[in-house]
């Protein structure tokens, strides 16, 4: 990536209050941080998991590169800035000291605004400076930084736990990771190759084929898993019977279905149509049940998503 590259896509970036860290990482606060130390209002990860929003960074290794490009993506992908670069590779490699030493400061930073908040819960602020939860999931993909496992590593050392989230692409990547996530994400946003190419849009010809190789894989993780399921109106909300079929090959502890959100540079690809209603998402979810024998074990009509599993509740992470 050349200088004037980099230069627009960090300026645009930080316009947009993310934090940078290194030359290919970024923390972002999160909504759910704010309403949750000033509004008491947790994300649905905290209500469906048990961890605790106020604590939780929001985090990516990857930021600018990933080997899809899909719709519904709030990144802004090359060609989004009128600037073009090699999405697939990380040029430089920051370590993962660096970059978990960074993201630990940069949370930091974004706590020190809320001292001045009148609404602020003190102690869930005093808390949130000592956060126990990483959210690897911010933008890009994170299996692209080489020492993801390592990085993984790390978190868990200083005592917090990480979710995740992969589009499934690389599978040789995390069938190598060195440390499992404490629980692991893999995108699944399309029921078949031919919606896949439209809505995902990656970047080598045989991602698919590779996405399932990722799907065959998943059950010899040991952590959690879940497939996240991104939906957007029009795009991706049909094909029952073949989605179910993914899910019976990668048997994920937990399926979320959840609602295209028309945020960031998504809007240059998206409508604000194209959001479905919550009761859309569950609609498609009760169908998912029908065929897969998955359980609707909770939902959050907020963020219009819906968890399924075979178990009655979700595993507990960071209750205290
Ligand atoms: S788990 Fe996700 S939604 Fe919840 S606070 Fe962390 S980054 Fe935000
Ligand atoms: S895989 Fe994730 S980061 Fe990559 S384009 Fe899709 S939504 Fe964006």
């Amino acid at each position: 990536m050349d200088k004037n590259t980099e230069a627009a896509l960090s300026g645009a970036l930080r316009k947009q209050k993310y934090h940078l860290v290194g030359s290919h990482s970024a923390v972002k606060r999160c909504k759910w941080l704010y309403e949750s130390i000033v509004n008491d209002r947790p994300c649905y990860k905290q209500k469906f998991y048990g961890i605790k929003s106020h604590r939780c960074i929001q985090m990516s290794p990857s930021l600018y590169y990933c080997t899809q490009q899909c719709l519904f993506c709030w990144r802004a992908q090359s060609g989004d800035l009128q600037v073009k670069w090699d999405e697939m590779k990380i040029p430089k490699i920051d370590t993962p000291e660096q970059i978990v030493e960074g993201c630990l400061k940069a949370q930091e930073r974004i706590l020190t605004g809320y001292k001045g908040n009148p609404k602020t819960n003190w102690r869930k602020y005093q808390e949130a400076l000592m956060p126990k939860q990483v959210a690897i999931s911010l933008t890009g993909e994170p299996s692209l930084y080489e020492p993801l496992g390592e990085l993984i590593k790390i978190f868990h050392q200083k005592g917090l736990t990480t979710f995740l989230v992969s589009n499934g692409t690389l599978p040789s990547k995390l069938a190598k990771l060195t440390t499992e996530p404490t629980q692991l994400y893999i995108s699944l946003c399309a029921p078949n190759e031919q919606t896949y190419k439209k809505v995902c849009r990656p970047e080598f010809p045989n991602a698919w084929i590779k996405l399932n190789e990722t799907l065959g894989l998943l059950q010899s993780f040991h952590c959690p898993t879940a497939l996240r399921m991104t939906l957007a109106k029009d795009h991706n909300m049909n094909n029952i019977a073949d989605y179910a079929r993914l899910v019976e090959k990668a048997n994920p502890t937990y399926i979320e279905a959840k609602a295209y959100m028309h945020i960031g540079f998504s809007h240059l690809r998206l409508g604000f149509d194209n959001m479905p209603m919550h009761h859309e998402v569950r609609c498609f979810a009760e169908a998912l049940a029908d065929k897969t024998g998955y359980k609707i074990i909770n939902e959050a009509t907020e963020s219009r998503v819906v968890l399924l599993s075979r178990l009655d509740r979700a595993i507990q992470i960071n209750t205290d």
